[in-house]
């Protein structure tokens, strides 16, 4: 089963909205709660609260309020998970300490299993019954797939003042075309690189084909700026000092929502067209495998390079590594095809020529645009080498290199299925935490003098 996350739309009426903006409120409080909680034993008894104890209390604590009985009572433990999964953080050093959460910051509560709503939905629009609140809401979006749901998230967001309602739905798996790896079809097979310069590039064997870096970003962005510093001219409230805010102030905070949420989407749909134009024309995908959290690292305190570092980050982030690489999987998935995850370590795809396979350490400078084999002469800019590497290898035509792709140690997408049954899930989102933290920090690809050039 694979499983997905499908968001549409809310629309409620008057007194939908109400009730909901109620609920938020009520577990915007719980949570509090539970941290109020925490500091206190902590401060008073040096004891650590623990998620099962807190999730006991919650019976006698609907007894003492009662304002809080009629919420689902599953909801109510997602939302004490919340602060659980926010101390875990914190205690793993990946985080600040969790902090009480202002009612205007806080974005939904969770219902984590099947029961206590319903979906109305095939695909297209529909409606919500949220059996807690007792409301049926009209629902609009459109989902690619839909299966069956499994947990619904419930998202406000304050600045729009837009609710949305995110379900996780169990798709069935389609089975995969190609058996084992030794059994390619090599007919159809794609390399593809995601860069800085150019935001991807892909090779098919024969051609290169590169696609630029979408503009609107940049052009939003520059809208961002424009409207924040307008914002920062406002008066902004303080509750401190008991400012209100002005009501130039909330228009001019609200253009800044809207167009910030213009640049999700603008991005989101730009990585689906793009995706979706790739998964489209091929059956097994290749790429190399990402540690987009390494690359975004801050640079080290006292470097010349910090701006350069920030604005590479930006650029990154602002296309989205991780995301096009998860899309592109999971539509190549999708139609029964196949992605390939080269270690980077072993294949070295940007410093090995893609003809004679020497390696040239030199070449994993990101100054260096392009690449002159000093082995054999052969001249190719650099993200088209390295995909042309990454196809070779997989198509078993890399000079320099084992032909097993098994002894590489490479990670293909069924293999990677088999092992995430449960997305999505607390307990997962516990663990896939807990790794970020065990995961020591490797030694980069440090580009060192290169004694060939
Ligand atoms: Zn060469």
């Amino acid at each position: 089963m694979a499983v997905r996350r499908q968001t549409f739309r809310l629309y409620p009426n008057k007194g939908q909205e109400a009730k909901l903006l109620q609920a938020r409120r009520d577990h915007a409080y719980l949570y509090n709660a539970c941290i109020a909680h925490r500091k206190y034993e902590w401060k008073a008894n040096r004891k650590s609260v623990s998620y099962l104890e807190q999730q006991n209390c919650l019976p006698a604590y609907k007894k003492e309020w009662v304002e809080f009985a009629y919420l689902h009572s599953q909801a109510l433990q997602a939302t004490v998970k919340r602060v659980d999964l926010a101390y875990n953080a914190f205690f793993q050093g990946l985080r600040k300490p969790p902090k009480f959460k202002s009612i205007r910051k806080f974005s939904g509560w969770t219902y984590p299993a099947t029961s206590g709503w319903k979906a109305n939905t095939s695909l297209k629009h529909g409606s919500v019954n949220l059996n807690d609140l007792g409301i049926k809401i009209k629902m609009r979006g459109q989902a690619k797939q839909w299966g069956k749901p499994t947990t619904l998230t419930i998202v406000y967001k304050p600045g729009l003042k837009q609710w949305f309602a995110s379900f996780t739905v169990e798709i069935p798996e389609v089975i995969a075309k190609f058996g084992s790896q030794s059994e390619l079809a090599y007919n159809s097979i794609v390399a593809f690189d995601l860069g800085c310069e150019t935001a991807i590039t892909t090779y098919n064997g024969t051609d290169v084909e590169q696609i630029s870096h979408p503009r609107f970003t940049q052009k939003t962005e520059a809208k961002i700026k424009k409207a924040s510093k307008e914002l920062r001219r406002k008066q902004a409230p303080n509750r401190n000092k008991k400012i209100k805010a002005s009501r130039r102030w909330k228009k001019a905070n609200k253009r800044v929502a809207k167009l910030l949420s213009l640049a999700g989407t603008q991005r989101r749909d730009w990585q689906h067209k793009v995706t979706s134009e790739i998964a489209s024309r091929y059956d097994i995908g290749v790429t190399e495998q990402l540690n987009t959290r390494g690359m975004t690292k801050k640079a080290k305190k006292g470097s010349k390079r910090k701006k350069q570092k920030a604005g590479l980050n930006k650029s990154i982030l602002s296309v989205g590594f991780g995301t096009l690489n998860k899309m592109l999987t999971y539509k190549i998935e999708v139609k029964g095809g196949l992605m390939i995850m080269l270690p980077t370590k072993d294949v070295k795809p940007s410093q090995r020529c893609p003809k004679c396979g020497a390696v040239h350490s030199c070449w994993a400078e990101l100054s260096n645009r392009h690449h002159l084999c000093p082995s054999c002469g052969f001249d190719v800019p650099r993200d088209a080498g390295s995909t042309m590497v990454m196809y070779n290898v997989v198509t078993k035509a890399q000079p320099g290199l084992g032909t097993s792709l098994d002894s590489l140690g490479c990670l293909s997408s069924t293999s990677r299925t088999s092992k995430r049954k449960n997305t999505g899930s607390m307990k997962q989102l516990g663990q896939v935490r807990r790794q970020k933290s065990n995961r020591t920090a490797e030694p980069g690809e440090t580009p060192s003098a290169c004694a060939a050039g």
